[in-house]
């Protein structure tokens, strides 16, 4: 057993039967460096996660082995940590091509490759249009449109969603000041940026520049900001709305849904996630879900948003059931700046819904 250096540690196992001996010594390893030490008094957690490289198979060259077990020991890390991974052969294409999109990504912000598009909200009493929310769009040379789900994990995973963020904002809100009327504007927040203690400068700073006003600026985080629970995590909340912005809780349902989160924080919308609504129509519990949140809701005092309503039999069963609003693709789907500001005209807000 060698120690490779800060906390990488090395072994090599021989004469055993493999896969077998190793799959044994990894659970071990993993198990016993998993649990709770207590050392001096105080109780320390760690946790290991190994990667596996056999010979003659994956290597036989000892820096090949090497490299071998580390890109394994890198998908064990990526799966969650706590967990011990063979090589496969794939491992070092998709790697690399892992590799490859981080250095586009990262040119991607230098060059403004990014777009934002923006999807309608309709306030379902009145069928007017309310808000639009900004979406990002990736226009990579070679791949085409990617789409959030795909590069917003990476660029919190490399550090860079801080920035990223930043120019959706500053995008979203001086487009907003340009819309005639009171359309507000809702951005998507990651919880990284939100932990970073920059956000509500970025906030100042996008809102001065742009001239939007505060009440016109809508802030969606999901769960993941709140998970730590820290007072610090509250208190950049807090600050937020003391700037008149408001703020939604996104993707409502699902993650731990924690009640403890609405007690604590006088959210303005509660966004309901579309596995809600998919096909509410048909399934009577999850029409009891979205029932339960809008009498929730109304107690508390806050407005719910149906997300990803697509058909009209939906928009039926959440208007019965009380819900404020409607984003979907049957009322609007993500929308170029353009278009957007094409259904900003009177006629065509009220015939939308
Ligand atoms: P989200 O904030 O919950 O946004 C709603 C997503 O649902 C969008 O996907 C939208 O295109 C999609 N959607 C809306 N209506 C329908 C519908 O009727 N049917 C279906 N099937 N889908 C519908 P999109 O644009 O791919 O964004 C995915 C997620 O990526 C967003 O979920 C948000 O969490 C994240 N995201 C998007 N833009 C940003 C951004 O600027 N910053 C950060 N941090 N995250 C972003
Ligand atoms: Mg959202
Ligand atoms: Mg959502």
């Amino acid at each position: 057993m060698a120690r490779l250096g800060g906390d990488e540690f090395a072994i090599i196992q021989s004469d055993a039967p493999q896969p077998a001996a190793a799959t044994a010594l990894a659970t071990r390893l993993v198990d016993l460096i998993g649990r709770a030490y207590a050392v001096e008094g105080h109780m320390l957690h760690i946790g290991a996660s190994v990667g596996i490289a056999i010979a003659p198979d994956d290597g036989y060259e000892p820096d090949i082995l090497l490299k071998n077990a580390d890109l394994a020991l890198y998908r064990a890390k990526a799966e969650g940590r706590g967990c011990y991974r063979f090589f496969e052969p794939g491992m070092n294409e998709r790697m690399q091509a892992r590799r490859s999109m981080e250095v586009d990504l990262r040119r991607a912000l230098a060059l403004k490759q990014f777009e934002l598009v923006y999807q309608p909200q309709f306030d379902i009493a009145s069928n007017r249009l309310t808000a639009f929310e900004a979406l990002i769009r990736w226009h990579h040379p070679v791949r085409g449109l990617v789409s959030p789900g795909d590069f917003i994990p990476l660029a919190e995973e490399i550090g860079i969603i801080p920035a990223i963020g930043e120019w959706v904002l500053r995008t979203a809100c001086k487009q907003a000041a340009s819309w005639s009327g009171a359309i507000s504007i809702a951005v998507n927040l990651s919880p990284l940026q939100f932990r970073g203690g920059k956000i509500l400068e970025t906030v100042v700073s996008a809102l001065d520049q742009s001239q939007l006003p505060a009440e016109r600026l809508e802030l969606e985080i999901t769960e993941g900001a709140l998970l730590d629970n820290t007072d610090a995590a509250w208190d950049v909340l807090n600050r937020l709305r003391g700037l008149g912005v408001s703020v939604s809780m996104d993707d409502f349902g699902t993650g731990y849904s924690s009640l403890s989160y609405l007690q604590k924080f006088p959210f303005d919308k509660i966004k309901i996630d579309q596995c809600f609504i998919r096909d509410i129509d048909a399934h009577a519990d999850r029409r009891a879900i979205i029932r339960a949140v809008n009498s929730l809701a109304k107690a508390l005092g806050m407005k719910t948003v149906a997300e990803g309503v697509e058909t009209d039999a939906e928009l039926a069963c959440i208007r019965a059931e009380g819900c404020d609003a409607v984003q979907g693709y049957l009322t609007g789907r993500p929308m170029s700046a353009v278009d957007a500001m094409a259904l900003l005209t009177p006629d065509q807000i009220a015939q939308a819904c």
